[in-house]
């Protein structure tokens, strides 16, 4: 298993980890199979959307704070309940398939880190296994 850190900047951020995850799909060695990214944390996420428009990371970002406002009565005594809801509406993993030693998106995918509770040095998990 490969470990990514992934610094976030903003409160609320999506990263492209493409080339992260590849970087740790070659250093394993691996030219085609499968690989499970994996974020251990309860306020991130990871997602994959559209790499080609940024209005889309955007556009997900403001849909998620309407669907999920920051304040909203909840009883969670951190404050930061929205961030723990976010976080398991994008899930806390993918899985990709390897072709050639990258991973084999569609057209306009790409795999997003979600951070809903940044900016924080972040983890990310990468494990792959060849087909
Ligand atoms: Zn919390």
């Amino acid at each position: 298993m490969k470990e990514i850190a992934v610094r976030t900047t903003s409160h609320t951020q999506f990263v492209n980890i493409d080339a992260r995850v590849e970087d740790a799909i070659a250093a394993m060695g691996i030219r085609d199979g499968l690989c499970h990214v994996f974020v251990p944390h309860t306020t991130a996420g990871i997602t994959i959307n559209e790499n080609a428009d940024p209005d889309v990371v955007a556009d997900m970002i403001q849909a998620l704070e309407r669907a999920v406002p920051w304040q909203a009565h909840y009883a969670h005594a951190e404050g930061n309940a929205a961030a723990h809801v976010k976080a398991s509406m994008m899930g806390f993993s993918q899985t990709v398939p390897i072709r050639g030693g990258k991973l084999a998106f569609g057209t306009w995918q790409s795999l997003y880190f979600c951070e809903f509770d940044g900016p924080r040095t972040r983890k990310v998990w990468v494990q792959c296994v060849p087909a």
